[in-house]
C-alpha cells in the first residue's frame, strides 16, 4: 500500500499553495492530479488577482477593510464576515509571496504591480499578468513544487475517500495510464480539486472541471454547502462559451444591444458595465429575452474604442480567442457574448482552516465553500482564495498529522482502507463492465441540458421542480447504462462514467438546495419570490447525502462589522 503523511488531490493552485506549505512546515508530502498540474482549470484564469495594494493613481486610499466590504456587499451579505476579512488582509502578502517567487505580474512604469478596475470593487485592485494571470500564477506555483522535491502522480484519478469513525484515513485512486485501483493511505488528505463547471452546459469550464472531488466527499458522508449558488459569467464567447474575461470591461469595454445601447445605464447606472456578475448576466439575459440582443440569443462587448495599442498589450489573448472562433478582431469589431456558467461558490463545507466536518480532511479553492464568496464572487477573488486558503489547510492539515490527530487517524487506518477499497473495487469494476441499454454520454447531456435551462440564470418553482425531477430520472437511469470501451489502459470512457454517479448527485443538491430557498440573493434569482428575505434565508444551506436525496439543514452566517444592507450599484 502507497502511504503520505499529507496527501493534496489537486494540481490546481489551491492544491499545489497547500502542498508547498505542508512540506514547509516539515510534512512528507504527495500531489496526486488527474491532469499534469499546469493543465488544471487554474491555468486558464484570465483577468486577474485581488489585492489592496493601492498601486493604481485611483487606488490610494484603497485598504484590505474596503476590499472586505465589497466583497461582502458582492457576496449580497451571505459570506461570513470573519473569513472574508482574513482573505484580504492576507492578500497582500500573499500577492508579494507570488512575486518574490517570480510570478511575471504586468507592471507600472515605476515597477510596482500594475492594478485594473474589475466588478463590484470600488477601487482598481486587481493585479494583472496581461490577460493570462491564471498561467502566470499557476506556472510559478508548479516551479516551487518542483523546487521543493515534491513528489506528484499525474494522470491519476481519486475515486473514492476512506472515512470511517469520524475521521478520513486516505483515497482509493485509479492510475489512468494501467488501469490499476490503489489504495493510499494518508493521515490527512486535502482537496484542491476546483469546480463542477461541466455538470451544467454553456460552460466556460476546462471539460475536467467535473465537480468530482465535491462528489466524493458528499458521497463518503461530508456534508455541501451553499450549493444552489452558481456563478454565471456576463460575457462568454457565444456559441462555445470560451470566457472573454471582466478586464476587457476593466479596460473600459462596453456592453451594447442590438439598438447599439449602453444597456446597463438601465440595471446599474453607477457601475455601468463593471456592475457585479450576477447584475450584469441579468442584464444581458434580459436584453437577450426582451429582443433586443442579436438573432441567436447574443450581445456584443465592444473594445474598438480602446484603441490597438492598449489591447495589443493587456488583452492579447482576448483578442486571439475572439479572432481564433468567431473571426471577429476586437481591434475593429465588437464581439459577440453571452452568458455562460462559470463558477461554483458553493462547495465542501469547511472552515477557514480547510477543515471539514470528518478529522483530517481538508478542502481548500473552488471545490471548497468556507464562505468567501457568499451569494456572488467578486471576480478577482476565486484566485486570491485558492492561495490564501490553500495555504491554510496546508498549514493545518500539517499541524494535524504532528498532533495527536495524526497519531488517532493511525490506528485503525488500514482496516478502513482496505474496507474502502474493496466496496470501491466493485463499483468500478461494475462500471467498467456495464453493459445496459443507457448511453452515459446521453445521461450527461440531457443533465447539463437540464440544469442550465431549469436551475439557471432566472430560476422558479415550477422549473426548478422539473430541474429537480430531471435529477432524479437520471439518478434512476445511471443503473442501467453500458459503456463502450472496456480495455483497463487509459480508458476515458471508464473514468468519465465512473464520475457521472456523483455529478448526478450534486446536481441534486443544486437544485433541491435553489427550490427550497424562496427569495432572490445574488446568483439565485427567483421571479417568484424576486426580494431577499433576510428574515427566512440570511443562512448557509448544508446538504447531507441521505438514500432519499440531500437532507437540508440551515446555518447562520457571521457577521461582523456590516449589517447588510440594500444592494445598489
Ligand atoms: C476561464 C476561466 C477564467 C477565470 N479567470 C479568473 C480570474 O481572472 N480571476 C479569478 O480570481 N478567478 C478566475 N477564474 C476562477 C479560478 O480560476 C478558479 O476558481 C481557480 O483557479 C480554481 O483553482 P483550484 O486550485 O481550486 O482548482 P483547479 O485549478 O480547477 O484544479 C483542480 C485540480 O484538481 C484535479 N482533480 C480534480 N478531480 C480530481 C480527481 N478526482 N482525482 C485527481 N485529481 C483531480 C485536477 O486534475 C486539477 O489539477 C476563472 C475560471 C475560468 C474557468
Amino acid at each position: 500500500m502507497i502511504f503520505h503523511e499529507v496527501l493534496v488531490v489537486g494540481g490546481g493552485l489551491a492544491g499545489l499553495r497547500a502542498a508547498i506549505e505542508a512540506h514547509d512546515l516539515g510534512s512528507e508530502v504527495a500531489v496526486l492530479s488527474r491532469v499534469h498540474p499546469v493543465r488544471s482549470h487554474s491555468v486558464a484564469a484570465q483577468g486577474g488577482i485581488n489585492a489592496a495594494l493601492a498601486n493604481h493613481p485611483a487606488s490610494q486610499d484603497d485598504t484590505p477593510e474596503k476590499h472586505a466590504f465589497d466583497t461582502i456587499k458582492g457576496s449580497d451579505y451571505l459570506a461570513d464576515q470573519d473569513a472574508v476579512e482574513l482573505l484580504t488582509s492576507e492578500a497582500p502578502t500573499r500577492i508579494f509571496e507570488m512575486e518574490h517567487w517570480g510570478c511575471p505580474f504586468s507592471r507600472l512604469d515605476d515597477g510596482r504591480i500594475a492594478q485594473r478596475p474589475f466588478g463590484g470593487a470600488g477601487y482598481p485592485r486587481t493585479c494583472y499578468a496581461a490577460d493570462k494571470t491564471g498561467h502566470a500564477l499557476l506556472h510559478t506555483m508548479y516551479e516551487q513544487t518542483l523546487r521543493r522535491g515534491i513528489k506528484v502522480y499525474e494522470e491519476w484519478q481519486v475515486v473514492s475517500l476512506s472515512v470511517a469513525d469520524g475521521r478520513c484515513h486516505g483515497v482509493v485512486a485509479l492510475d489512468l495510464r494501467t488501469g490499476r485501483l490503489e489504495a493510499i493511505g494518508a493521515r490527512a488528505v486535502i482537496f484542491g480539486t476546483g469546480g463542477g463547471g461541466r455538470i451544467y452546459g454553456h460552460s466556460t469550464n476546462n471539460i475536467t472541471n467535473t465537480g468530482s472531488g465535491i462528489a466524493i466527499a458528499y458521497m463518503a458522508g461530508v456534508p455541501l454547502k451553499d450549493m444552489e449558488f452558481i456563478q454565471f459569467h456576463p460575457t462568454s464567447l457565444f456559441g462555445n462559451n470560451v470566457l472573454m474575461t471582466e478586464g476587457a470591461r476593466g479596460e473600459g469595454g462596453y456592453l451594447r444591444n442590438r439598438l447599439g445601447e449602453r444597456f446597463m445605464e438601465k440595471y446599474a447606472p453607477k457601475a455601468m458595465e463593471l456592475a457585479p456578475r450576477d447584475i450584469t448576466a441579468r442584464a444581458i439575459q434580459t436584453e437577450i429575452n426582451e429582443g433586443r440582443g442579436f438573432p441567436g440569443g447574443y450581445v456584443h462587448l465592444d473594445l474598438t474604442h480602446l484603441g490597438a495599442a492598449k489591447i495589443l498589450e493587456r488583452l492579447p489573448a482576448i483578442r486571439d480567442i475572439a479572432i481564433n472562433f468567431t473571426g471577429a478582431d476586437p481591434i475593429t469589431d465588437p464581439i459577440p457574448i453571452q452568458p455562460g456558467q462559470h463558477y461554483f461558490m458553493g462547495g465542501i463545507d469547511t472552515n477557514a482552516d480547510g477543515a471539514s466536518l470528518v478529522a483530517g480532511f481538508y478542502a481548500a479553492g473552488e471545490c471548497a465553500c468556507v464562505s468567501v464568496h457568499g451569494a456572488n464572487r467578486l471576480g478577482g477573488n476565486s484566485l486570491l482564495e485558492t492561495i490564501v486558503f490553500g495555504r491554510l489547510a496546508g498549514r493545518h492539515a500539517g499541524g494535524y498529522v504532528k498532533g495527536q490527530g495524526g497519531e488517532a487517524a493511525g490506528k485503525g487506518a488500514e482496516k478502513a482502507l482496505a474496507k474502502t477499497m474493496t466496496e470501491t473495487e466493485k463499483r468500478v469494476t461494475w462500471v467498467l463492465e456495464a453493459a445496459g441499454p443507457e448511453d452515459p454520454a446521453d445521461l450527461r447531456d440531457e443533465l447539463r441540458e437540464s440544469m442550465f435551462a431549469n436551475v439557471g440564470i432566472f430560476r422558479e418553482e415550477k422549473a426548478l421542480a422539473v430541474g429537480l425531477d430531471k435529477v432524479r430520472e437520471l439518478r434512476a437511469r445511471y443503473p442501467k447504462i453500458g459503456i463502450r470501451n472496456r480495455g483497463r489502459k487509459y480508458n476515458l470512457d471508464w473514468a468519465r462514467n465512473l464520475e457521472l454517479e456523483g455529478q448526478i448527485l450534486v446536481a441534486e443538491t443544486i437544485a433541491a438546495g435553489a427550490l427550497a430557498r424562496k427569495e432572490s440573493r445574488g446568483s439565485h434569482f427567483r421571479r417568484d419570490y424576486m426580494d431577499r428575505d433576510d428574515a427566512s434565508f440570511l443562512r448557509h444551506t448544508v446538504a447531507h447525502l441521505t438514500k432519499d436525496g440531500p437532507r437540508l439543514e440551515y446555518r447562520p452566517v457571521t457577521i461582523t462589522k456590516w449589517p447588510p444592507q440594500a444592494r445598489t450599484y
